[in-house]
């Protein structure tokens, strides 16, 4: 049995049979990888504890002829975030961006660094705030990136407040308004918004501090964006709603 060695993020889980579960490892090496950990919903399963949501592991794999199997792992870092529910919410809206808008076995160190750099941060730090930075900086590496600063149209540097496009693939300046498709308002706060997060340096963690409305109108574009490239809804968008609903 050929086995091979992993530094992965664990992006998702889902639970199947009896005591298994499908893990969707971001590894460090090749990128997205979906693994099969067999019994480790038992309590006393060696695996049972590295397969959680958000850890830092390192894992040994063997190939499958469909799926590789997870054999050991190791909890390199265990980021506390499943006991408060407000920043389970937004850390798991962030890791299902990545999850649903990268493929698997495409090596992709940017990304990984990326969750990397986000897990201290949504574990201490304003979790929605950390998850549009997250969400920000990775569509900007990820192929489907919007244009903020310039024009779509025209090329023209946005100069106040002006229209963004989800459909045309960003910000419309005033000239071009009229041929934009399903132009939503883009104000000045909105722009600086997602200037900040897109320069944001994790390793000199600086203070980031948002208008509540601009970041409200951020979170909704991203979540109408990432709908609007995949085609079906985010299951963590509904997961926050009814957080906010029971804050009333
Ligand atoms: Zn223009």
């Amino acid at each position: 049995m050929e086995t091979f060695n992993v530094e992965a993020v664990v992006l998702k889980t889902d639970d199947f049979g009896d005591a298994n579960r499908v893990v969707t490892l971001f590894t460090k090496e090749f990128g997205k990888l979906e693994v099969n950990a067999y019994g480790c919903r038992r309590a006393r399963s060696p695996l049972s504890g590295a397969t959680q949501m958000f850890n830092h592991i390192s894992a040994e794999l063997s190939h499958g002829t469909q799926v590789d199997t997870l054999r050991e792992a190791d909890v390199l870092h265990f980021y506390d975030i499943t006991r408060d529910l407000n920043r389970l919410a937004y850390a798991s809206l962030f890791f299902e961006i990545v999850n649903r808008m990268t493929l698997p076995r495409q090596a992709d160190v940017e990304t990984f660094n990326l969750l990397m750099n986000s897990l201290p941060a949504l574990s201490t730090r304003t979790p929605k705030i950390i998850a549009l930075v997250g969400a920000c900086q990775f569509m900007e590496t990820s192929g489907v990136q919007l244009n903020f600063s310039r024009c779509v149209h025209c090329g023209r540097e946005i100069v106040g407040d002006a229209a963004i496009s989800l459909i045309d693939g960003g910000a419309v300046c005033n000239a071009c308004v009229d041929f934009a498709t399903e132009s939503r308002p883009y104000p000045v706060g909105l722009r600086k918004t997602f200037a900040t997060m897109l320069e944001f340096d994790w390793r000199a963690d600086t203070k980031l501090q948002f208008n509540s409305k601009q970041l409200d109108a951020a979170e909704n574009f991203f979540v109408d964006y990432v709908h609007s490239v995949l085609g079906s809804a985010l299951k963590s968008v509904n997961f926050i709603r009814e957080l906010e609903a029971l804050k009333l």
